[in-house]
């Protein structure tokens, strides 16, 4: 059976700069069977190009910016796809400005149609512009809807998912978060992993370290999708969670000789990453998406004069 795989990255190939233990073992074995892959990760900050150089200093040479599939990226296609002659008011960075620029989305401060907003770069001043463009009709836009995300295993740092919850009370307009777990995000790796396959693909698994995001995503696309627990999920969590994953593995290290043989490994003893996990239990909803079901309108006073 020809299977291809989604793979997320922190928390799965590295954590806070070091690879997991059998992670470059594992890719080593997808491009050495020809395997069909690709990166999807939410953070909307760096280019495909930046990836595969981090990749190539945690030592796994051998990629390129195909390879990887990032929700700047997936912002970008998703206007390109239903707006293509918008523009846009961006606060981002490197890879999320690259990536409107490779679609031709022109950049506006003046009237733009929409506010995108995606990972870092954010100002007081960027705050208050994309504030005036909303209250001036522009949509509000989101790479991802990551609140905050880790920076190791003591350290978080804001995500795009507070930035966009930032100007949501501002102007009382709901964002529309693409990124994990969004089905568009999936429809388009998807679609991107059938290319590189040069062929449909008769499974398509996504292997993630979130429940919210990486597994959720999945399961609403219709994929197979395999938990590792060297990331942010602890598997007495796992049970907690409505939807479910396909199979739980200790690390990605699991997979590597499946991957060579073809034959399913029952194996669940692998060296497993058991660094961190500190954030397991920090308060407060990690993605702007996990709020929809209590989805309220924000209405603002009127204006006094
Ligand atoms: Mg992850």
């Amino acid at each position: 059976m020809k299977s291809g795989f989604l793979i997320d990255m922190d928390g799965v190939i590295y954590r806070e700069n070091h690879l997991i233990p059998g992670a470059g073992d594992f890719v080593q074995a997808l491009l050495a069977t020809g395997t069909p892959f690709l990166f999807l990760t939410n953070n909307s900050a760096p280019t495909p190009e930046d990836l595969a150089v981090r990749m190539r200093h945690l030592g796994i040479p051998g990629f390129s910016a195909r390879h990887f599939y990032t929700s700047a990226l997936n912002a970008a296609d998703f206007l390109s796809e239903t707006d293509p002659d918008c523009t846009v008011y961006v606060i981002g960075e490197g890879g999320l400005l690259a990536a409107l620029h490779e679609r031709k989305i022109a950049n506006d401060a003046i009237q733009p149609r929409y506010v995108v907003v995606g990972e870092g770069a954010t100002t007081m001043e960027k705050l208050a512009k994309a504030h005036e463009c909303i209250e001036a009709g522009a949509r509000l836009l989101a790479t991802n809807p990551d609140n905050w995300c880790p920076v190791s295993s003591a350290k978080t740092r804001p995500g795009a998912g507070a930035t966009a919850a930032y100007l949501e009370a501002s102007t009382g307009q709901r964002a529309y978060y693409v990124g994990k777990p969004n089905g568009y995000m999936f429809h388009r790796a998807r679609r991107k992993l059938v290319e590189l396959a040069l062929g449909e693909l008769e499974q398509v698994v996504m292997i993630g370290d979130t429940m919210e995001t990486d597994i959720r995503g999945a399961v609403e696309a219709g994929l197979h999708s395999f938990l590792v627990l060297s990331g942010s999920t602890r598997l007495e969590t796992v049970g907690d969670y409505v939807y479910q994953p396909t199979r739980v593995l200790q690390s990605i290290a699991d997979l590597t000789t499946e991957v060579l043989t073809g034959q399913a490994s029952d194996r669940l003893d692998s060296p497993a990453f058991t660094h961190g996990g500190s954030h397991a239990h920090r308060p407060g909803l990690r993605h702007q998406t996990d709020r929809f079901t209590f989805h309220k309108p924000r209405p603002r006073p009127a204006m006094t004069k």
